[in-house]
C-alpha cells in the first residue's frame, strides 16, 4: 500500500494484465471499499533518468471495466440456445458440481483429448491469477488435448525455425543506435508494443540517440510510419515476398549481396551451397534469376507488378539496403499473419541475409526485435500426459471433423489422427471462442450444435461475444479484487516486478480462477495436490519467494515487498546482436537446423512439400519464394470483391480486451480505414455508415476516408465485439465475420489479413 492517498483514501498497486506487449503498474486510489481512481506508475528513478512505465489509456480506464453494465456477478447457467444470451443464476455450488460433473462423464466416455482449453490472453501477465491454473488442474485428472502456435505469431514462428532453427534471434530495438539505416515491414511498435515500459520506448530512445533513417513498408500510414518514418512504402497485402524478390535482384545483379556471409554460414544461396541429392536449378539464386523451375526472373518490373510499389523505387531501395552497412531490417507480425505468411517471413529474412546483416551490432536478422522476457519463476503445472497436439487454430475442425483431422493434413503432434472430438471446452479471460477466431458464421453453427462440443465453461470479468455461448459462465475477479505479481521486461534496458495488493472486495460473488479450480479439483479428488495447501494469497507470497532465488536483493519479508509494490532494476549487459556466437564461429555455434547454418534453402520443407496433403492453392516451398495465394487479387472472387481487407490493432482495445469501455469507444471510434479513391468510386464520404461483405458475411461500421490507407486496401482494427442483428449480420465493424478458418500451409496459423471484400453505403 502507498500512503499518499487523501483523507480517507488509499493507494495499492496494481498492474493492467492484458496481451498488449506492456505489463504496466497501476496506482489504484480506493476509497469507501471503491476504486474511484486510476494512475499511473510515477516513479521516475535517478539511475534510468524519469524512465516511468506510463499506462495507456485502456489501463488508465479499467474502472469502466470493472464496474461496467456488462460485469459478471454471479455464476449463469444458459437457457436459450447457445449466442442467444440467455442465463438464469445458479449457486457455485450447482455450478461447480455440473461443471464437475461433466467434466468426469465426457473423460470416463471420450478420454482426455476430448477437454481442451481454448486460447486465450485476455489475462496474461498474473503469475497466481492466469491461465495456467487449469492446465495445472487438468493435468492431474490425466491431461487435456495441448496446443501449439498463436493466434498472433505461428507463420514467422515456423517460418524463422525453418531458416534459423529459432524465432528468437532478434538484435533489441536499442541496437538501432548502431546501425545505418532501419527498414520496417509492417512494424508497428507505436500501436502494438506502447507504454513506457514496452518497445515503443526503446524505438522513441534509439531514434532520438542516433536519428537514423527509418523506411516503413507497410499498407497503412502507421502510427509508427507517421511519428518515426523518414519514407513509408505502402504496399499491397500479402506481397512482401515478391518486393524481396525484386530486390534481391537488384542486389544479385549489381553484386551488393555478401558473398562471403552466403558461402559461409548459409545452405542454397547457389549451388555452392547445395544440399546433395537436389536437382540443379532450385537455388534461392536461381529462383531470382529465372533460372529455376518457374522460369521468370525477379526483376523490379515483375515485382512492381504484383506489390504496387514502383520499380524505380525498388531499384533505389535495394541499393540503399546493399550499401548501408549495418542495416537493421525488422518485421512486424502484421506480413505474416497471411495465407502464405511462412514464406513471407522467411522472405523478409532473405534482405539481411543476402547483405550480411545477421549477427552483427547494428542489424538483425530479419525477425521482430529481440524479446525480453526475464526469466523469472512460472506457476507449476506438472505434465500433461495426453500427447496429442493441436495448432491452437483449428479447435473448430477438432470438435467438427476429428476423423480428418491428421499428422499430414492438419498439423497434429503426437499422433497421427486426431480419435476423439472436442467435447468440453475451458475458456478463460478468452474472447477467441467466437469474437477472435475467424469466420464467426462458421464458429457459430459449430457451437450451436450441442451433440458436437457437450458443455463449454467460461470464466471472465464481463459478459463478451463468447460468453454467450457458454453454458456455464462463471464470474472472475478482476484485477481490483485479487492480489498477485507480474514481471515487466519488454522495455529492455529495465526490469521490473510488480506486487498487486487486493484493493478491493470482489463484486458480487465473483471468485479468483484459483479458488475456482481448487473447489472443482476437491470435488475430483485432487484437491490437496492441486492446492499444495495454499491459498491464492500465499501462493502469491511462494512465488514472490520463488522470484527472491532469481533476485535476491528483493525484500526478504514480504509484508515490506507489498508495500513498496514496484521494484525496477537495471538490467546486465547483454548481448547486442542475435546469432552472435554464430556469427563469431559457426563451426562452434551451430545454429539448431538440420545443417548447422542459415537454410536459405530446407530441405525438410522440400520433402514435407512432397508428403504434406494441401489442399489446392496452397504452397509449400524449399525456398522463401512469393506465391499467389487465395483472397488476393489473382484470386478468381475478387471479380465481385475487389478490396484487400486486413486488420490492425487499434489503441481503443487490447485485441478485444476493453471492447466495452465507452471512453475509449469515444476516443477511437471502430471506422474502417478507406482510401479517398475506393471511397469515391462508390459513393462514400467519411463518416458514413458502411457495410463490408464477402461471402463469409457482412459488417457494418463507419467509414473513415484517408489517404492513410493505400488504395485497393480497407482496414479494420480487429477485436470488435460482435454484435449481431437478428439475422447474424454484425453491427459493430467485427473483422471475424469476413475472415476465413482456412489455415496457412505450413503452420496452420491464422490467416486474418488475406480477406477479399466489397463495400458500400447502408441505405436508410
Ligand atoms: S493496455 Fe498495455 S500499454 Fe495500456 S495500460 Fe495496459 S499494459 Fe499498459
Amino acid at each position: 500500500m502507498i500512503s499518499d492517498g487523501k483523507p480517507n483514501e488509499k493507494i495499492v498497486w496494481s498492474f493492467c494484465n492484458v496481451n498488449c506487449g506492456s505489463r504496466c503498474p497501476l496506482r489504484l486510489h480506493v476509497k469507501d471499499g471503491k476504486v474511484v481512481r486510476v494512475e499511473t506508475d510515477h516513479t521516475g528513478d535517478a539511475e534510468f533518468g524519469a524512465h516511468e512505465i506510463r499506462a495507456c489509456l485502456r489501463g488508465r480506464g479499467l474502472r469502466k471495466w470493472v464496474y461496467s453494465p456488462e460485469r459478471l456477478l454471479y455464476p449463469l447457467i444458459r437457457t436459450g440456445k447457445r449466442g442467444e444470451g440467455k442465463f438464469e443464476r445458479i449457486s457455485w455450488y450447482e455450478a461447480l458440481d455440473r461443471i464437475s460433473d461433466k467434466l468426469g462423464q465426457v473423460i470416463n466416455i471420450h478420454g482426455n483429448e476430448a477437454v481442451f482449453r481454448i486460447y486465450g490472453t485476455g489475462n496474461l501477465g498474473g503469475v497466481v491469477s492466469g491461465r495456467e491454473q487449469i492446465d495445472r488442474l487438468m493435468n492431474l485428472l490425466g491431461g487435456q488435448l495441448n496446443h501449439y502456435n498463436s493466434y498472433s505469431t505461428a507463420q514467422i514462428t515456423h517460418g524463422m525455425h525453418y531458416t534459423y532453427g529459432t524465432h528468437d534471434c532478434g538484435n533489441p530495438l536499442t541496437d538501432m543506435v548502431n546501425s545505418r539505416l532501419v527498414v520496417f515491414f509492417g512494424n508497428n511498435p507505436a500501436e502494438t508494443r506502447m507504454s513506457g515500459g514496452g518497445s515503443i520506448r526503446d524505438l522513441v530512445v534509439s531514434r532520438q540517440k542516433s536519428g537514423v533513417c527509418i523506411i516503413v513498408i507497410d499498407p497503412r500510414y502507421t502510427d509508427t510510419a507517421a511519428a518515426f518514418a523518414d519514407e513509408w512504402i505502402p504496399i499491397r497485402p500479402g506481397t512482401d515476398a515478391a518486393l524481396v524478390s525484386g530486390l534481391a535482384y537488384i542486389l544479385i545483379t549489381e553484386n551488393l549481396v555478401d558473398q562471403d556471409f552466403l558461402d559461409r554460414y548459409c545452405v542454397g544461396y547457389d549451388r555452392r551451397t547445395m544440399p546433395a541429392g537436389i536437382p540443379p536449378g532450385n537455388s534461392y539464386k536461381d529462383y531470382i534469376m529465372g533460372s529455376g523451375p518457374d522460369g521468370t526472373p525477379k526483376t523490379p518490373a515483375w515485382a512492381a507488378a504484383i506489390t504496387g510499389v514502383p520499380a524505380e523505387r525498388i531499384v533505389r531501395l535495394a541499393r540503399e539496403i546493399g550499401t548501408a552497412k549495418p542495416a537493421y531490417i525488422a518485421q512486424g507480425w502484421g506480413p505474416q499473419r497471411h495465407a502464405n505468411g511462412e514464406q513471407t517471413a522467411r522472405a523478409i529474412c532473405m534482405l539481411p541475409i543476402l547483405t550480411g546483416n545477421v549477427g552483427i551490432a547494428g542489424g538483425n536478422c530479419g525477425g521482430r526485435e529481440a524479446p525480453d522476457g526475464i526469466p523469472f519463476p512460472r506457476i507449476p503445472v506438472g505434465q500433461n500426459p495426453v500427447t496429442a497436439s493441436i495448432p491452437c487454430f483449428l479447435w473448430t475442425k477438432a470438435i467438427a471433423d476429428h476423423e480428418n483431422f491428421t499428422d499430414m493434413s492438419d498439423g497434429l503432434k503426437g499422433k497421427r489422427r486426431l480419435e476423439t472430438p472436442i467435447k468440453f471446452l475451458w475458456s478463460f479471460a478468452s474472447n477467441t471462442l467466437v469474437n477472435q477466431h475467424s469466420d464467426i458464421g462458421r464458429t457459430h453453427r459449430i457451437l450451436a450444435d450441442e451433440g458436437l462440443c457437450e458443455m463449454i465453461v467460461l470464466i471472465d470479468n464481463v459478459m463478451t461475444a463468447s460468453a454467450r455461448y457458454a453454458d456455464i459462465v462463471l464470474p472472475g475477479t478482476s484485477c481490483f479484487e485479487e492480489s498477485d505479481l507480474a514481471y515487466q521486461g519488454y522495455a529492455v534496458e529495465m526490469g521490473v516486478l510488480i506486487l498487486r495488493e487486493q484493493a478491493i472486495e470482489p463484486l458480487g460473488e465473483c471468485r479468483t480462477l484459483y479458488d475456482i479450480c481448487a473447489d472443482i479439483a476437491r470435488r475430483m479428488g485432487v484437491a490437496q495436490a492441486f492446492t499444495e495447501g495454499r491459498t491464492h494469497d500465499q501462493w502469491v507470497e511462494y512465488m514472490y519467494q520463488q522470484c527472491r532465488k532469481v533476485r535476491r536483493d528483493l525484500p526478504k519479508d514480504f509484508e515490506e515487498a507489498v508495500r513498496t509494490g514496484l521494484f525496477k532494476w537495471k538490467r546486465g549487459e547483454r548481448p547486442k546482436a542475435g546469432l552472435q556466437a554464430f556469427r563469431e564461429d559457426p563451426d562452434t555455434s551451430q545454429l539448431d537446423t538440420p545443417s548447422g547454418r542459415i537454410e536459405i534453402f530446407s530441405r525438410r520443407l522440400w520433402d514435407l512439400a512432397r508428403s504434406w496433403k494441401l489442399p489446392e492453392g496452397d504452397v509449400i516451398s524449399a525456398l522463401p519464394e512469393y506465391h499467389d495465394t487465395w483472397g488476393m487479387p489473382a484470386d478468381p472472387c475478387s471479380r465481385e470483391y475487389p478490396l484487400q481487407l486486413v486488420g490492425h490493432h487499434g489503441k481503443q482495445r487490447t485485441h478485444s480486451s476493453y471492447g466495452n469501455n465507452p471512453w475509449l469507444r469515444e476516443a477511437v471510434p471502430q471506422s474502417l480505414w478507406i482510401n479517398p479513391l475506393d471511397a469515391a468510386a462508390r459513393g462514400i464520404i467519411h463518416g458514413d455508415m458502411v457495410h463490408v461483405h464477402n461471402p463469409l458475411g457482412r459488417t457494418e461500421v463507419r467509414a473513415k476516408v484517408t489517404p492513410r490507407i493505400m488504395p485497393g486496401v480497407l482496414s479494420l482494427s480487429q477485436g470488435a465485439w460482435y454484435v449481431p442483428y437478428a439475422n447474424g449480420v454484425d453491427k459493430n465493424g467485427c473483422i471475424n465475420t469476413l475472415t476465413s478458418q482456412r489455415p496457412s500451409p505450413l503452420a496452420k496459423g491464422n490467416p486474418q489479413h488475406t480477406n477479399l471484400v466489397e463495400v458500400g453505403k447502408v441505405r436508410g
